[in-house]
């Protein structure tokens, strides 16, 4: 059921008389199953809408609009697509008591792969979802592939009846869509002659393979231990010889790398980072793939607009995850160049997942409530991980962010990349 949960003021949708609360039934007389039906269908420039109000009355509408309008109706959120899957290294079953109530969601959701970028497995898709993927041209779809190999890859999903992913990429890829891909590193199942394997099947796949993400296996203090564990030092180092050997082929022959090891990977190998450029353009950087070099790309492109003028001399506290934090003073440095203003870097370990979850968008909101008691005085503000909170303003522990920021005793302000939170546009420090 499709049902809207506001409409902006002075749009089409409340110039026709939409109200929150109206369930959307159809357009054109084709049945409205979720917001992709929606985004599609009422794309038309003309086009007929029934509906029903909350009173259970049915209304009709011939909508016009001229190309590009928006239809100023937000939906209320999908029902998610769950997983078939049950995969040793689920993050779901690495949440604690207590976690945010939507962490505990097994999610595999194709739409959510093609709207945000989410990966699926495409392991639980019916034949009307796989109409749906071609008729819309879902392009380009995230992919968690692991294996091509297809024992292998049921192992690792624990589902012995998850489809073979190669026949499926070849079926989607006839019909124009494109993959960003990831193989998640499981020691002793996926790597090795494995890893070479998936590599070069998906390599001979050609240009609808656009790129591919090699990340070791994130686990917590309460995932699956017995049954998984993480990569040494030498099997992210043998791993990442294998995904440098394959970008080099490829920049060779395709004059890009194609495929990327995460920061993750580069950090459990003892690696450096490569130069931004050889991201090409940064492809899977929501997926932790080249996330620090893009950060020091955008300081250096923001940094005249940073607030120069009203940040210099201003103290500034900025927590992060234990990953990012021998990273930061390369950051921080070109920040503090750029704004006068004195950065002071706290790498927090996370009490929530425990200690070897480093990632600073998995931070707890009571992590962040330690680390600002413990320095209560002398900071003008304190920057957060955007990531840690979601769109609701809510930590994975259930603390929201405004709870946090009521009970500190200095400003505090999310961001992303550091310009969101302290360029021009930005309010000015206290
Ligand atoms: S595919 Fe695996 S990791 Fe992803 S939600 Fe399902 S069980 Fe968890």
């Amino acid at each position: 059921m499709l049902r809207v949960a506001a409409v902006a003021p002075d749009s089409i949708g409340s110039q026709i008389g939409l109200e929150r609360g109206d369930e959307l039934l159809s357009i054109n007389g084709r049945e409205l199953v979720d917001f992709l039906d929606w985004e599609f269908l009422a794309a038309d420039e003309v086009f007929r809408l029934d509906t029903r109000t909350a009173a259970g009355a049915a209304r009709s509408f011939e909508v016009e609009r001229s190309d590009g309008v928006p239809l100023g109706v937000a939906l209320e959120p999908p029902k998610i697509r769950r997983c078939n899957n049950r995969c040793d290294f689920c993050f779901v079953d690495g949440n604690p008591e207590g976690a945010r109530k939507t962490l505990l969601i097994r999610d595999d959701d194709y739409r959510l792969s093609f709207r945000y970028g989410n990966f699926a497995t495409l392991s639980n898709l019916k034949d009307k979802d796989v109409r749906r993927i071609l008729e819309y041209r879902l392009s380009p779809l995230y992919v968690s592939v692991h294996a091509t190999d297809p024992e292998i890859r049921r192992r690792l999903l624990r589902n012995g009846k998850a489809p073979e992913i190669l026949p499926q990429l070849a079926m989607f890829a006839a019909g124009g869509i494109r993959f960003h891909t990831q193989i998640v590193i499981v020691p002793g199942v996926n790597d090795g002659a494995v890893l070479e394997r998936s590599l070069s099947d998906l390599y001979a796949f050609g240009a609808p393979v656009l790129s591919v993400s090699v990340v070791p296996v994130a686990l917590t203090a309460h995932s699956k231990l017995d049954l998984v564990r993480p990569p040494t030092r030498e099997e992210a180092l043998r791993a990442l010889r294998t995904v440098r050997k394959w970008a080099a082929r490829c920049r060779g022959e395709r004059r890009e790398g194609w495929v990327y090891g995460s920061d993750e990977l580069y950090m459990l190998a003892g690696e450096p980072f490569p130069a931004a450029e050889e991201y090409d353009g940064f492809q899977q950087v929501e997926n932790g793939v080249g996330a620090v070099r893009y950060l020091q790309k955008l300081i250096a492109a923001d940094r005249r607009e940073l607030g120069a003028g009203t940040l210099a001399g201003q103290r500034i506290l900025v927590l992060t995850g234990t990953a990012m934090g021998p990273l930061m003073p390369e950051v921080l440095v070109s920040l503090q160049e750029a704004t006068g203003a004195r950065f002071e870097c706290v790498a927090l370990e996370n009490g929530f997942f425990g200690a070897s979850v480093t990632t600073a968008g998995l931070l707890a909101g009571a992590d962040f409530q330690r680390a600002l008691a413990a320095r209560q005085e002398g900071y003008d503000l304190a920057l957060l991980p955007a990531e840690s909170v979601n769109d609701d303003g809510v930590f994975v522990d259930d603390l929201s962010f405004a709870a946090l920021e009521a009970a500190a005793r200095m400003p505090l302000r999310l961001s992303y990349h550091f310009t969101d939170a302290l360029g021009a546009g930005a309010e000015a420090a206290a």
